[in-house]
């Protein structure tokens, strides 16, 4: 059902929340661009601009990772920037309540640690961008020392000084695989709830996009909060297709 609009949503949510124990928030880079991130999918996202690098194309060229690193760089000031939105409040508003035990997410931003949430309670698909790994031994390095050796190279992106492995953010890219450990805590938590809330996801990106579907299937209460249409508006119970700030808003306060 697709609330016809911002007012009849929210009455909605809040009942859905009064009905439900354990709430799995899953959320996508729509629950940020008020944070001044851009996403990736909306008119003038980041993708019309330019095509990603994956991840074979990284680990076999130096001049992949100079660029991949060069726009990572370049994005710093947005995420260095950026603080936790209304929607991110509101979910760390639940999580405290006991009511939404961790949250799943695309996002690489950092913002639900930001908002208060530990970081074994941040289900990360994608990874973080807020730091980088060595791919071969995993030592971990902060963006600081990358950028560091970055500039003094002239621009080479460095290697890992312990293994000679390559450093890259600690992002998960088209063609490398999902993290395990996350990818279990996803299904627990998935198979677990009894309400699903899908905020500011697209819901293209697989295999990230098959828990809504999985929870919907358990017989969780699937809730979609997007200002576009997904794919998965038919089977949702509840769609809200408005400004995520504007919807989450009346949960954030403390
Ligand atoms: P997406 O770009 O595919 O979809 C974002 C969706 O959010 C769009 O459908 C858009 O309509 C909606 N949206 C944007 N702002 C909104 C708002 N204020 N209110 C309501 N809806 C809004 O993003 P995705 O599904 O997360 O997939 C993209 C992948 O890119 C993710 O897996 C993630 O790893 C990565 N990414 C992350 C960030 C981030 O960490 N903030 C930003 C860009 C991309
Ligand atoms: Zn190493």
């Amino acid at each position: 059902m697709i609330a016809s609009d911002l007012e009849t949503g929210i009455d909605r949510l809040r009942e859905c929340l009064a009905r439900s124990k354990v709430m799995a928030p899953f959320t996508g880079a729509g629950i940020s661009t008020e944070c001044g991130i851009p996403d990736f999918r909306s008119p003038g996202g980041l993708w019309t601009k330019m095509s990603p690098i994956g991840f074979d194309a990284f680990r076999g060229s130096q001049d992949m990772r100079d660029e991949a690193w060069r726009r990572r760089f370049a994005m710093q000031e947005r995420f260095g920037q950026a603080r936790p939105g209304r929607g991110h409040r509101a979910l760390a508003q639940f999580h405290r309540a006991g009511r939404a035990p961790a949250i799943i997410t695309q996002n690489i931003d950092n913002l639900h640690q930001a908002s208060g949430i530990a970081e074994e309670h941040v289900i990360e698909l994608h990874g973080n961008t807020t730091y980088a790994t060595c791919l071969d031994c995993a030592r971990r390095y902060t963006l600081g020392w990358v950028s560091e050796r970055f500039e003094a190279a002239g621009g080479r992106a460095p290697d890992c000084p312990d293994c000679g492995g390559h450093i890259k953010s600690a992002t998960i890219s088209f063609g490398q695989a999902m993290p395990p450990a996350a990818m279990r805590a996803a299904e627990k938590i998935t198979a677990a709830c009894d309400l699903f809330l899908a905020i500011g996801s697209s819901l293209a990106v697989w295999p990230a996009a098959g828990f809504p579907l999985t929870a919907k299937r358990n017989g969780a209460v699937l809730v979609i909060i997007n200002r576009e249409p997904t794919d998965f508006d038919d089977i949702a119970d509840l769609v809200i297709r408005a400004d995520i700030g504007a919807t989450l808003q009346p949960f954030a306060a403390d």
